[in-house]
């Protein structure tokens, strides 16, 4: 959680420019190494050319709002008509049975399907607490979080009406098959009364402004509206509360999946099997920490990232290494043309489809990501640093992350 908590704290960074050209020699060089191994094939780095904020945060929901509450993010939708394992790791019977029947409210519309399991692996993991807020893992992103942690929090304390209790594991259980909030539309014209807003959540709910743009204020490209109007109905809208937009709009606790959140669980996850719009989607599953070692015969740092991957379709992935202070703080420099970067490093791989890649398995180390131990010192004298490995996929004139590691520390020195 405090991971998540500093990763959101970065997000109020002003967006930085990745530093791919600056180590793009450094990938090139690495390249011919790594080919001669079988796996996982790699293509020359080509900059995606965009920005990105460091680490996405995955959550939504990061604390509870004291509120009741259709965008979906297609890049992170399951397989239509996969076959969900749910693992709830704790809680009464009772619990554990009403969460099970909201959770299957979406099967009347999505095809798709929640099994509930008590051993093994699972997709999504629920962890029932009295402090950890309601929030879940968008949809796929769910797999590259390591099995022994969980993929969604459910806090009973605030489970204080029976509505709204249907509501947040409804809307929670949203988020898991790939829901965004309502409210985050590009085309919902709410006019946020923003200074009250956020005043009023720090009070209610002790959200910082970071928190507050995340859940509140973030609109999202016009593409995952998936041609749906806005619907202030969603059972993933936040409610609105008087004063919180300059034009006196409110929106009430939408306590039912609403017609426009079944219209869009059609469009989806259809009956019919096939989605009519599909994008790259990568599947990341048995994530371990990435092995990171000071090469003294390479004079650098050697990332040995470690999970497997595959996609829905033929893709071009980036799997990136981020290197960060020990105060958990990107490491950036300016560049010759002014533009603030991350010190970062980078191989970019072509994907087939339905193909799964072992990145790293075991005690192979067939996919290197290198950084010359200068450039780090350059920045970073005490060499004291942390390694965060992030896979994406530049699409949609955006960076979709796809994984993030935990921040890794070593001395580059
Ligand atoms: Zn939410």
């Amino acid at each position: 959680m405090a991971y998540f908590q500093s990763s959101l704290n970065q997000l109020s960074m002003k967006k930085l420019v990745l530093a791919f050209v600056g180590m793009l020699t450094i990938s090139l060089g690495t390249y011919a190494q790594q080919k001669k191994q079988p796996g996982i094939p790699f293509v020359k780095g080509t900059a995606p050319c965009s920005t990105v904020d460091p680490p996405k945060n995955f959550l939504l929901d990061t604390t509870d709002l004291k509120g009741g509450r259709g965008l979906a993010d297609n890049f992170y939708l399951w397989d239509v008509g996969s076959i969900l394992y749910v693992k709830i790791w704790n809680g009464s019977p009772q619990m554990r049975q009403m969460i099970q029947a909201y959770a299957k409210e979406w099967e009347k519309y999505a095809n798709i399907k929640f099994q509930f399991v008590e051993t093994g692996d699972a997709h999504i993991r629920v962890l029932l607490d009295n402090k950890g807020g309601n929030n879940s893992r968008i949809g796929i992103q769910a797999l590259s979080v390591p099995q022994d942690q969980k993929t969604m929090n459910l806090d009973t304390t605030t489970f204080k009406t029976a509505a709204y209790t249907y509501t947040c594991i409804v809307h929670e259980f949203g988020h898991a098959i790939g829901l965004l909030h309502e409210h985050s539309s590009p085309i919902s014209g709410i006019k946020w009364n923003k200074d009250y807003v956020y005043a009023e959540l720090k009070r209610t709910n002790g959200w910082d402004r970071d928190a507050v743009d995340w859940n509140l204020f973030k609109t999202v490209n016009q593409f995952y509206t998936n041609g749906t109007t806005y619907d202030r109905y969603s059972i993933m809208h936040y409610p609105i509360m008087p004063g919180w937009t300059t034009n006196s709009y409110v929106v009430n606790w939408n306590n039912a999946i609403s017609e426009g959140d079944k219209n869009l669980m059609r469009i989806l996850y259809p009956a019919s099997g096939v989605r009519s719009t599909e994008v790259p989607r990568l599947y990341i599953t048995k994530p371990q920490e990435p092995l990171t070692l000071l090469n003294v015969a390479k004079m650098g740092v050697s990332i040995f990232p470690r999970f497997s991957i595959s996609s829905n379709i033929n893709t071009s992935a980036f799997i990136v290494a981020y290197v960060y202070d020990e105060f958990n703080r990107p490491v950036t420099y300016t560049d010759a043309t002014g533009k603030s970067m991350i010190l970062c490093t980078y191989q970019s791989v072509n994907l087939e489809g339905n193909k799964n890649y072992t990145v790293n398995n075991g005690t192979a180390r067939d996919f290197e990501l290198f950084i010359p131990q200068a450039e780090i010192l350059k920045y970073v004298p005490s060499g004291n640093v942390k390694i965060s490995v992030q896979v994406l996929v530049s699409a949609n004139n955006e960076l979709k992350n796809f994984y993030v590691s935990e921040l890794k520390s070593m001395v580059a020195k």
